[in-house]
């Protein structure tokens, strides 16, 4: 039975209802610019993430760039950002003239790795792009601590978090600004680009809104100079069909990586992710014997310093100190040389769908080679040789993951 990589039609069809007719209140108001869906979600969205401003923007990349032109930064200054991620958070900060300083990740959350980011910090630096990857909040307590020590701006790219919680506050509302993308990928995904920047902060919130619209105030006078970064009415009232049922969706998503990690932690050679930290001097005794990570819900985002939580009994679905992961992606390593290549072969000829999030990392990145950055960040590099993504979408039926999960089992059986 194949099984898709994500299914938007499994989502989206049982709304089609309530989609049309927001379409159709769209039509007729006629305004289709700023119409009153986007006050709307922007206060939907402000409420839900806990930040006092929601501006609702054209997508995800617009978001980090439209926080990055709020704040000023620009030609000299230098801005933190994981080299693992998806192309936007680095580019932007090119794009505004400002050079990335290229972060590693953490080996196990896939996140960026503060202490890396601390010795990498210059009296140019002036701001620092956490990434909450795959659903899961990066290290905000460290993150703030070194913002505070090196007076840096924060900005949390939010685009897979959207919903997540970092010790009972929500994903985004915790640095200057948080932003989100309603990309169809995303966990909650629009019928096109969206996207959506938060802040509590008034003065940040009024620059952002100016430099969405040309910034200008009024009309024709021009302040700053901003861009065209509105978010469309159109799918302002699309979200809001679907935001009701996001809760649905989150658990669903939940759900499945707990059946993930019970059905494939049992078989020979896989570890999560948490055991893999807390065995650290096992790992490296018996890296050989690993023939798969699983990802887990760390309750501080933070697998270094959250050790002794994990030192017995792991509970895979207890969210506890208020951390909340919404698995936008379960996201497995494969170690060892052509291992992870022969799994795409093996679940490809059974039609499973799966991706490489991501194979290639930033310092890597050809548009970037000035940096010469290319040999920095190992784990990155090593990690973008090892992952690989699975289906993990709300609507998976209770056959397609067991398909999945039945496929990575045989995998290991035939590939000991
Ligand atoms: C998707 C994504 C973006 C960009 O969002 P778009 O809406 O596609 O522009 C930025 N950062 C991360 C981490 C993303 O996953």
């Amino acid at each position: 039975m194949p099984v898709p990589l994500l299914d938007v039609n499994a989502q989206n069809l049982p709304l089609e209802a309530e989609l049309t007719a927001a379409f159709q209140q769209v039509l007729r108001s006629g305004q289709f610019i700023m119409g009153p869906d986007i006050p709307a979600l922007e206060q939907e969205i402000a409420q839900m993430t806990g930040a006092k401003h929601a501006i609702g923007v054209s997508s995800g990349t617009d978001a980090i760039l439209l926080a990055l032109m709020a704040l000023g930064i620009g030609p000299g200054d230098e801005v933190l950002c994981p080299t693992f991620t998806f192309f936007a958070t680095a580019g932007c900060i090119g794009r505004v003239g400002a050079t990335p300083l290229f972060v590693d990740a953490d080996p196990h959350t896939f996140n960026l790795d503060v202490t890396d980011a601390a010795g990498k910090v210059t009296s140019r630096t002036k701001a620092i792009i956490p990434v909450h990857l795959f659903g899961q909040c990066a290290d905000m307590d460290a993150v703030m601590a070194l913002a505070a020590e090196h007076k840096l701006a924060v900005i949390e790219d939010a685009a897979q978090s959207l919903g997540a919680m970092y010790k009972g506050r929500g994903a985004g509302a915790i640095g200057d600004f948080g932003t989100y993308s309603f990309f169809p990928s995303k966990n909650l995904g629009a019928l096109g680009d969206a996207g959506l920047v938060v802040t509590s902060d008034d003065a940040l919130a009024d620059k952002a809104r100016l430099l969405r619209t040309h910034g200008s105030r009024p009309k024709y006078f021009h302040q700053h100079i901003g861009g065209n970064f509105r978010l469309d009415s159109l799918q302002a009232a699309f979200l809001r069909v679907k935001l009701p049922q996001y809760h649905g969706y989150t658990a669903r998503r939940q759900a499945n990586a707990a059946f993930y990690t019970e059905k494939l932690s049992k078989l020979p050679g896989v570890v999560l992710a948490a055991e893999a930290v807390t065995n650290q001097g096992a790992e490296t005794r018996n890296q050989d014997s690993i023939r798969l990570v699983l990802p887990v819900a760390f309750p501080c985002s933070s697998a270094r310093s959250t050790l002794e939580v994990f030192t017995s009994n792991f509970e895979p679905r207890t969210s506890n100190l208020g951390s909340v992961h919404i698995w936008n992606q379960y996201t497995l390593r494969v170690p060892g040389p052509g291992r992870r290549d022969a799994l795409r072969k093996h679940l490809a000829a059974r039609g499973i769908g799966h991706e490489i999030y991501y194979p290639a990392p930033m310092h890597r990145q050809e548009c970037f080679a000035y940096l010469g950055a290319r040999d920095s960040c190992p784990v990155a590099t090593r990690l973008a040789d090892e992952v690989l993504s699975i289906p993990i979408f709300p609507e998976l039926t209770e056959a397609q993951r067991r398909e999945v999960a039945d496929a990575l089992s045989a995998f290991l059986a035939e590939n000991p």
